[in-house]
């Protein structure tokens, strides 16, 4: 039996606690994610996906219940050893790409690969280097190495985003509607670049989205629906 690369068992979060009108956004969330698995979770808005990616992530904490990254339960490491095991086992991509303005398409990609956990000791940095413009060339970004955020376009930057999200051949990506911010057939573009980068990493992916012709793409949909995740359609 294949190790999920994530899991979580009977995840709540109810923000501000001690509100006596406060409601539960997950209500007891079970999830599995399991190598080079591509997963959609659908939900309407408000109804808790980018709380759900966060806890997955260990960017918050849930109320109750544990998530499992790579089989290493998070509920109880230090701020500092969850930061190094998301830097080596996860990738991110927002709806909004977070570039760094003032570096390149080149720098942003090479960026999460200055991180010392999450770089592989068998590259040099000349191989880094050029696995960096190879990917950046995939993408068709070819001749946008040396551009700056603010001068490519908004699938463009999705692109560098994405490449930046998996150069470090992460066990998986999550992604917050990641096509959410792009009209529907750059979104199309972005969405079958995201599918052949991360087969081609070797990546598992989770995509949060309420965009069905997105979801439809993923080899499992679940639908989150008052706090909880269905296999079944509202
Ligand atoms: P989605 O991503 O599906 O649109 P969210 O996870 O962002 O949904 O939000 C789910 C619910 O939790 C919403 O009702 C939102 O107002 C609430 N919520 C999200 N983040 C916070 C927060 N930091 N504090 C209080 N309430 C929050
Ligand atoms: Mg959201």
């Amino acid at each position: 039996m294949t190790n999920p690369v994530l899991k979580c068992c009977q995840l709540t979060k109810i923000y501000d606690e001690n509100r006596v009108d406060a409601v539960p956004v997950l209500r007891g969330v079970d999830f599995v994610l399991n190598p080079n698995e591509h997963v959609a979770i659908m939900g309407t808005s408000g109804s808790g996906k980018s709380t759900l990616l966060h806890l997955l992530a260990g960017l918050d904490r849930p109320t109750s219940g544990d998530v499992f990254l790579m089989g290493q339960s998070l509920s109880g490491l230090s701020e500092q050893n969850l930061g190094e095991l998301r830097n080596r086992y996860i990738g991110f991509v927002y709806q909004f790409h977070h570039l760094l303005p003032e570096l390149t398409a080149l720098e942003n990609v090479l960026l999460p690969l200055w991180l010392p956990t999450s770089v592989s000791r068998s590259e040099t940095r000349q191989q880094i280097q050029s696995r960096c413009v190879e990917w950046l060339s995939k993408v068709g970004l070819a001749s946008r190495l040396s551009h700056k955020p603010d001068a490519l376009s908004g699938g463009e930057r999705q692109r560098v985003a994405l490449v930046r999200a998996l150069i470090t051949k992460p066990a998986c990506v999550l992604a917050d509607e990641p096509t959410g911010n792009l009209d529907s057939e750059t979104a199309l573009q972005v969405q079958q670049l995201m599918t052949q980068l991360s087969h081609d990493a070797g990546t598992a992916f989770l995509v949060v989205t309420h965009d069905a012709r997105f979801a439809e793409r993923a080899e499992r949909i679940l639908y989150l629906h008052h706090g909880q995740l269905s296999e079944t359609p509202l």
